[in-house]
């Protein structure tokens, strides 16, 4: 099994099953696996874990067909597997929690231990309770480093991650108020992500921290000297970014990256301050695993954003240019893509500048707030068009000083009307920016209007 990595063989899609697979039947939001008992007996699965209710009551009808483990609890017993799998492996495994830059600062790092290592990382968003098992099931025999995304949205869910997870390093991109729905206060939530720190001290493992971020530095309080490095933009760290120049229209960022012993030019297919932070973390990662600055350099000049992730994608559509940033949004990303545009187009962009914005959702309590300054920060930016979707979108039409701005709801008319209202504004030369929560599904919208362009 650890020759090719069990994963291949542990399934909770029944259309991904293969002879021989183990199938976990995982109730999830809009699914429940047990239905689906059936396709995996004809795709020939050979065990299938259920739950021990389902059992009961249905689990006879396939009692000749295929071997059932009948548990409490199908997605505990998952995790449970996992855990003792990760056990097997005496290997380097990179935690990578915080608000916001998990995804791009892993797929940056992947792209980065790949050219001198067998790494394995989270494929796309897979960060959760369900999506990190499943992760540490595809480590193989092959896999020298892993680097593993983590995401919570509860108290003690980091905690939990990481006694499965095992990481022996790890970063917090950050420390914000996303997916604050289900915290009291913004100190619960650095608390939380904290735990990764806490973890990783506890075991004497090493931590790399963005010091510009004083959450973050807060959460490692008793860490020891010899197991950290600290990465900065604006102070002297043991990695520091300076120099950082972003050409929005081309879509790249040059800066230096100099370490104690080493100072680079980097250029990497990526805009904005904030991706320029996932950077530093990831080529600071890389740092402690002995890789030259000299090879990042080279090896980052390669790196691009797969189109599927949407996130920071830009491109050039006729005259007009597109930034993507449509797979999800909270308050800070929001402010870093917005600040990034704004700063960009002030020196040197001459076209107007159009924001096609969805919800940001999660923020419980938070919502109006968040979303009434979002409506005030357009107007700071001198935003040219707003065109706002979803029950806050009211909030971001408000200011005065917005050239024009229209809300819509969300629904699938109003979403035509947005479509046909941006089509009839749009100008040569006009930057249009798409963003919102995941449950906006901005990039339909996005792929709507192109296919009218
Ligand atoms: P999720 O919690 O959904 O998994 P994530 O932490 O993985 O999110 P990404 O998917 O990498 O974050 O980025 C999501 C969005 O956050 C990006 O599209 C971008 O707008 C913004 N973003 C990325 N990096 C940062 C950063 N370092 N600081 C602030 N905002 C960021
Ligand atoms: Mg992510």
């Amino acid at each position: 099994m650890i020759e090719a990595g069990i994963a291949s063989r542990v399934c909770i899609d029944s259309r991904k099953v293969v002879a021989g697979c183990i199938f976990v039947a995982v109730r999830g939001e809009k699914h429940d696996g047990h239905i689906f008992l059936n396709d995996v007996v004809v795709r020939q699965a050979s065990i299938a874990i259920v739950d021990k209710v389902w059992h009961k009551k249905c689990g006879v009808a396939f009692l000749d067909k295929i071997i059932m483990l009948a548990v409490n609890d199908t997605v505990a017993a998952l995790q449970h597997l996992s855990m003792i799998y990760r056990e097997k492996f005496s290997i380097p495994v990179v935690a990578i929690g915080g608000n916001s830059g998990k995804t791009t600062t892993k797929e940056i790092l992947h792209h980065l231990l790949s050219s001198k290592y067998d790494t394995l990382a989270t494929e796309g968003n897979l960060n959760n309770h369900i999506g990190v098992p499943l992760t540490l099931l595809r480590l193989s025999k092959k896999t020298q480093i892993a680097v593993i995304e983590m995401g919570m949205n509860h108290k003690g869910e980091m905690a939990f991650l990481c006694d499965l997870v095992k990481p022996t390093c790890g970063l917090i991109t950050n420390i914000g108020t996303a997916h604050a729905e289900f915290f009291s206060n913004e100190q619960d939530i650095a608390e939380s992500e904290g735990e990764l720190f806490d973890y990783l001290i506890k075991t004497n493992g090493a931590l790399f921290i963005n010091i510009d971020d004083e959450n973050v530095v807060k959460q490692s309080i008793g860490a020891t000297k010899e197991t950290i490095k600290t990465y900065s933009m604006s102070s002297t760290a043991d990695v520091q970014m300076t120099d950082i120049a972003c050409d929005l229209l081309n879509g790249n960022t040059r800066c230096r990256i100099r370490t104690c012993s080493e100072i680079e030019p980097f250029v990497f297919n990526l805009i904005g301050k904030h991706n320029a932070q996932n950077v530093l973390a990831a080529v600071t990662v890389g740092t402690g695993f002995d890789i030259s600055l000299n090879e990042m350099m080279l090896r980052l000049s390669t790196f691009k954003m797969k189109e599927e992730l949407k996130r920071s994608i830009t491109k050039q559509m006729g005259d007009v240019f597109i930034i993507n940033d449509s797979y999800n949004a909270n308050p800070e990303s929001m402010n870093a893509v917005l600040d990034t545009i704004v700063k960009e187009t002030e020196a040197s962009h001459k076209g107007r500048k159009i924001a096609v914005l969805g919800d940001m959702l999660e923020l419980g309590s938070r919502a109006e707030m968040e979303h009434y300054r979002l409506g005030k920060k357009l107007e700071a930016g001198k935003w040219d068009i707003v065109l706002a979707i979803g029950t806050f979108a009211p909030l971001l039409c408000k200011e005065k000083k917005i050239a024009y701005s229209r809300a819509f709801e969300n629904t699938k008319e109003e979403r035509n009307k947005l479509i046909d209202e941006l089509t009839r504004l749009v100008q040569c030369g006009d930057i249009i920016l798409f963003k919102g929560s995941r449950g906006m599904l901005m990039e339909e919208l996005l792929n709507a209007f192109e296919s009218r362009c």
